[in-house]
């Protein structure tokens, strides 16, 4: 199919994408365009008019000040593939999720900022901003602000951006050097979204866990802060198991069982039904934690670790 009819806009300044989205017509921002074409070829979304954003330079901007990350909006997927391309264990977090992000022509258009701003369930950058307290910068007509993660998703392809606001970029701050970090993704095929995947930290200053920050992607109808498992984390020792089995009364099995039975709250999909989704949340949980202590312990080399 062929998209309907559109008008076509190139701002220069954010001010410009600013006014074109408060004209009062049907405007959606055009940034990767790698869910929104797809969406305009299939005529369910079919906006009077595309405003692309590709060449105002302030947004094409990725800077560390102060202990955070800012993204701008036009930050490529590709660009945090290179583990050193953000400081400390941050950037390990972020290179070992975004090689799960479709394939390398999608992530060399699409967009860190595009992704919050389409909210689909199944990506990993929401979730990463859920766990990791995101705060996502939006420039209206009234205005800049700053909306935090967790207030933010609101379901489905759905979130608290009014029509007229353009996301101008993310902070996420960056992790303690001792942080642990871990993220896991099962999916169907190569080329599918992610059934369930988990994004994990861990810090324990003495070897003994004092926070950790969960993160679901695709187990329920938004991006999930798993809460009560990160809470039944806190006073537990960071040892991961010996071998790759998770023992079922390791602190990281029970987490996972955690996570699946409080925090999840998966939808039914063709391929996998309520119950085996829940399993995998647990399972993935249960592995993701362990990946964040086994990296913990490789950037301390102690059990015991050490402060930043
Ligand atoms: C085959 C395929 C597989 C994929 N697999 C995955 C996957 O596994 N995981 C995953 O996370 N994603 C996946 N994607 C989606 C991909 O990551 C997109 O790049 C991303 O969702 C959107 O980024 P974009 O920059 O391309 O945004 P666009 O397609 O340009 O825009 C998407 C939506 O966000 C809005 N938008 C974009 N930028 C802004 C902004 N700055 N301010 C306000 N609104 C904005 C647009 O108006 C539009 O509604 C896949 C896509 C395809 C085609």
């Amino acid at each position: 199919m062929k998209p309907a009819a559109f008008d076509y806009v190139v701002p220069r300044t954010v001010r410009e994408a600013v006014d074109a989205l408060g004209a009062g017509r049907d405007a959606r921002i055009l940034a990767g365009g790698q869910s929104l074409v797809l969406e305009m070829r299939l005529q369910r979304v079919r906006p009077e008019l595309v405003v692309d954003i590709n060449r105002v330079p302030e947004l094409d901007h990725m800077s560390v000040d102060d202990g955070t990350l800012r993204v701008g909006a036009l930050i490529r997927h590709a660009s945090f593939e290179r583990e050193r391309a953000v400081p400390g264990p941050l950037g390990t977090l972020f290179s070992r999720a975004v090689v799960n992000v479709a394939h390398p022509p999608i992530r060399s258009r699409g967009t860190l900022v595009g992704s919050l701003a389409w909210a689909h369930p199944a990506a990993e950058w929401c979730a990463l901003a859920i766990a990791l307290d995101a705060g996502i910068e939006v420039h209206g007509a009234g205005g800049p602000r700053e909306i935090a993660a967790r207030d933010y998703f609101l379901g489905p392809f759905l979130t608290s951006r009014t029509p007229d606001e353009l996301i101008t970029a993310v902070r996420f701050p960056l992790l303690a050097d001792d942080t642990g970090v871990g993220f896991v993704e099962h999916r169907r095929t190569h080329f599918c979204f992610a059934q369930v995947a988990v994004a994990a930290t861990l810090t324990a200053p003495d070897g003994v866990i004092t926070e950790a920050r969960i993160g679901l992607v695709n187990c329920a109808d938004r991006p999930v802060r798993a809460r009560a498992a990160e809470q039944a984390l806190i006073g537990a020792e960071i040892t991961p198991p010996a071998g790759r089995r998770v023992p079922g009364d390791h602190p990281f099995a029970r987490a996972g069982r955690v996570a699946a039975e409080q925090d999840a709250a998966p939808l039914p999909e063709p391929y996998a039904d309520v119950e085996y989704r829940r399993q995998a949340v647990a399972v993935l949980v249960g592995r993701t934690l362990c990946e964040a202590a086994r990296d913990r312990l490789s950037r301390t080399g102690t059990s015991q670790g050490g402060h930043r």
